[in-house]
């Protein structure tokens, strides 16, 4: 099989607020695309490269394994997203991958030559690069590329709390709770059912002070306790809460830490969540839309006052909320066409 048969571009983009595109072309047939409108595109023999304001380049050294040269790294802080967009031949090609044991899933944009993976960097990943493998597989047969995606240390702040003992030590009765939401909520995570929902942008679940403590590892009265997961936007108690984005509800209750809870599965391995809701306005197995009102802020579960506690899991990554409206998921393309 020829390596070069099937792929024409591949190229990561990273945050549009750093105006940060890389894009490598491994064969020059086709000019170098990356999809997204009002970008310029620097060909340099076969390796197109856009770098924005920052200067900085996302993909170093910008080559290719298979023709000759060292293979693309892609570069990830903990708690980011990468997105992946190949340009591949042939209409009918489907793309797979895999990176540190986990499934890549490639969708399709409405061109059907051009494919989207999303990898996210968990807030504790690893750091270092491991390779990143990619299947296209067509009516021509099979082919294998190797990439790879380097983690970097986000350097997340730590909190240092002192509390009555009485306040961190859990009874019986409740850790068995806690365990059971938690062998749950992991259950939810490893069965994610539907293929990509949402068609358009993820938007904030609601307008609020966003509170940075996305990442922070906590210590409390000396002891390593789970870093935080997501991110705390401030809101008056009642404040609508909205779904980023389209997906399926598939857990809505209330839970020890997080109180009242929603999850909403987006399709691909990503969800997003919502906690210490005063109110849920949806039930298990509804179908939500972008921006359809599912709940009220609270302080239930552990929360010193009202505020929302937003996450997303991407695969099992605990990723940073907002980097799915930082990087434009799924809207920069007008004509999104969902699997
Ligand atoms: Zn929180």
């Amino acid at each position: 099989m020829v390596l070069d048969g099937m792929l024409n571009t591949i190229c990561q983009r990273r945050s549009p607020s750093l105006e940060l595109l890389t894009c490598l072309s491994v064969r020059s047939a086709v000019p170098a695309q990356c999809g997204f409108a009002g970008r310029t595109v620097l060909n340099i023999l076969h390796v197109a490269v856009v770098v924005g304001a920052s200067g900085l380049c996302a993909a170093s050294p910008l080559l290719a394994e298979g023709v000759g040269v060292a293979p693309t790294v892609f570069r990830a802080t903990q708690g980011e997203i990468v997105e992946i967009v190949l340009s591949v031949s042939d209409r009918s090609t489907t793309v797979t991958g895999t990176w540190r044991g986990t499934n890549v899933p490639f969708f399709s944009l409405s061109d059907s030559t051009t494919m989207v993976g999303l990898v996210g960097a968990d807030l504790a990943s690893k750091l270092g690069k491991d390779a990143l493998n990619v299947t296209m597989t067509s009516p021509q047969g099979t082919e294998t590329r190797r990439f790879f995606i380097e983690v970097v240390d986000a350097s997340f702040p730590v909190q240092r709390l002192t509390l009555p003992n009485n306040m961190v030590d859990l009874d019986v009765a409740i850790l068995k709770r806690v365990r059971k939401e938690a062998k749950h909520l992991r259950s939810i995570f490893a069965h994610t059912r539907v293929p990509r929902a949402w068609t358009d942008s993820f938007v904030a679940p609601l307008d609020g002070k966003i509170s940075g403590a996305f990442g922070r590892r906590r210590f409390i009265n000396g002891q390593k306790k789970n870093p935080h997961t997501g991110e705390d936007i401030s809101a008056p108690q009642g404040a609508q809460v909205q779904a980023s984005n389209r997906g399926i509800v598939r857990l809505a209750t209330e839970q020890f830490f997080s109180g009242k809870s929603i999850l909403i599965d987006h399709g691909l391995g990503l969800f997003t969540m919502y906690f210490h809701l005063s109110e849920m306005l949806v039930n298990e197995g509804d179908t939500v839309d972008r921006g359809a009102v599912i709940g009220l802020v609270g302080s239930t579960g552990r929360a010193t006052g009202p505020h929302l506690h937003w996450g997303a899991r991407l695969n099992n990554a605990r990723v940073d909320p907002y980097e799915l409206i930082r990087m434009n998921v799924g809207s920069s393309r007008t004509n999104v066409r969902a699997q």
